[in-house]
């Protein structure tokens, strides 16, 4: 079993002290970690801030070229980086591959982005003055990202931040720090100056009250839970330090009876059932127009049921392990409670069976006539689990929708394009996707309204996220 060294001030560093990495598909440890503690932290801290000056001084086209050849680094290395993928999380090897591919794309579009980090010269009011607005690195900046997915959603903030001009701590989720330790490999041989990236794993608030009392650090960029998130908001009072949050979602995927029925479905079972369930912006409550419902239901039950349960890293696997043995308790948990509040169960419902038995594994499931008192109708169950509820009017739909404190993504399928403009103005979602179930791509923004976040990661706004704006007037010119 390998034990993985943190990277930290350019060195690999073993810590003495370890975490056993669990395989949720087989519930046995495959490797190990090491971790620091809060002096760890504040040393990375001081070793950032001391970077920070060279790295804000290259050019545009020199930390670029950085994340480009990291890029590159990344796709020579893609079969082991996935195979890694998919032994911390659980998720099938092919959707570990499209993360991968997903995560080069996001290293190259902000390589490109570092070049467009424009200012602008704003017309003078008074004679012989000049205004110039200028945009600067926000400082040394410390990435937080969940297990759901690790690679991609490291990559997110890091590679913004890093084109942006901010040195980089980057802490994993403690169930997935293997996959980070290949990036961070990756990013040292694409030749990331010393301090500019480093790699800490331990415990988590330790870790955190850190990043956060400490002032140097500028700026969290945290994915994960809204409570979490919330805490970091209140801590975060004392220092000021700027947070972009991207928090838990509950995204609605409406169905209307003019919608392609077959491209629907389709739709509901990718939002559903990627990542086996366990993704913010997974469908988690599907409301289908009355006149079609029991046609979708027959139509998505039986491709639900078609889907394979199995070990991440076999043939054709549809539906991976769960990441953990709480998540598998939560899921079942939701189902009872949905089934006690009177839904109805079409199939799935139960723990599956898989390989040796020690993995976390749960048979798709799909739950209709759910009422709105049910708990996944209310909370993530971030499970392969789809609660499907008929509604007779697009007011109705809209209302049901939006009744959440979330709002990350929402889906609608419909072929009225009238309708889709109503839509698109009055579902209350960052993402909205019309006749797409798979909305989310590098040069769009990505992030939520109400408790599911603050800021925005990807396209343009994903570099505006690491910079400053400063306005510098000139008071004599001419
Ligand atoms: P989580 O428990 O909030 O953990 C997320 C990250 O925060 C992990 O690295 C975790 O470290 C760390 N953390 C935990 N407590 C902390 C603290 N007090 N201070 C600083 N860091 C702390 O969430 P999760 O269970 O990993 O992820 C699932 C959640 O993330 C779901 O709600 C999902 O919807 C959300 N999510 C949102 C997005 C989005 O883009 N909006 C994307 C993916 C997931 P440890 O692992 O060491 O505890």
């Amino acid at each position: 079993m390998t034990t993985h060294r943190l990277f930290l001030n350019g060195e690999w560093v073993d810590t003495g002290t370890h975490r056993e990495i669990v395989d949720p598909g087989t519930g046995k440890a495959f490797a190990a970690i090491s971790l620091t503690d809060r002096a760890g932290t504040r040393r990375a801290i001081e070793a950032a801030e001391a970077a920070r000056e060279g790295w804000t001084k290259k050019t545009a086209m020199q930390r670029a070229d950085i994340l480009l050849a990291a890029a590159g680094e990344i796709e020579s290395r893609r079969e082991e980086i996935a195979r890694t993928v998919t032994m911390e999380n659980g998720k099938p090897y092919a959707q570990s591959n499209g993360e991968v591919s997903v995560t080069i794309d996001h290293l190259r579009w902000f390589a490109e982005e570092a070049r467009r980090a424009y200012g602008r010269i704003v017309p003078h009011q008074a004679e012989g003055k000049r205004h110039l607005i200028i945009r600067r690195p926000v400082g040394v900046t410390a990435c937080i990202a969940p297990w759901n997915f690790p690679l991609v959603l490291s990559a997110r903030k890091v590679a913004p931040a890093l084109a942006a001009g901010c040195p980089v701590i980057l802490k994993p989720a403690s169930q997935t720090p293997v996959c980070a330790v290949q990036f961070a490999e990756c990013l040292e041989k694409a030749g990331i100056p010393k301090g500019v990236f480093q790699l800490i794993a331990g415990p988590a608030a330790e870790i955190g009250d850190e990043l956060l009392e400490n002032p140097a650090v500028r700026k969290i960029s945290f994915t994960g839970s809204t409570e979490v998130g919330k805490s970091l908001i209140e801590k975060s009072a004392k220092t000021v330090t700027k947070l972009s949050l991207e928090l838990g979602g509950h995204a609605p995927v409406l169905v209307f009876a003019d919608a392609d029925l077959d491209l629907a479905v389709e739709g509901a079972l990718i939002t559903k059932f990627r990542n086996t369930g366990q993704s913010c912006i997974a469908a988690n409550r599907i409301y289908v127009e009355k006149s079609i419902y029991d046609e979708f239901l027959k139509r998505f039950a039986g491709k639900t049921k078609a889907l394979k349960v199995g070990y991440g890293l076999e043939e054709d696997v549809d539906i991976g392990a769960m990441v953990n043995r709480e998540g598998l308790d939560t899921a079942l948990a939701h189902v009872q409670n949905a089934v006690d509040a009177g839904a109805r169960l079409v199939c799935g419902g139960n723990a599956a069976d898989v390989g040796s038995g020690g993995g976390y594994f749960l048979e798709p499931t799909v739950l209709a006539d759910v009422p709105s008192s049910a708990e996944c109708m209310i909370e993530e169950t971030f499970a392969p689990v789809a609660p499907v509820v008929p509604f007779e009017t697009e007011e109705e739909a809209i209302r049901e929708a939006n009744n959440t404190r979330y709002g990350l993504a929402a889906y609608a399928f419909t072929s009225d394009l009238n309708r889709a403009f109503r839509l698109s103005e009055s579902l209350e979602a960052g993402t909205i996707g019309i006749n797409d179930a798979v909305p989310s791509t590098s040069n769009c923004p990505f992030g939520g309204v109400k408790e599911s976040g603050i800021g925005r990661e990807l396209g343009s706004e994903g570099l505006d996220a690491f910079l400053e704006t400063h306005h510098v007037s000139f008071g004599s010119v001419g």
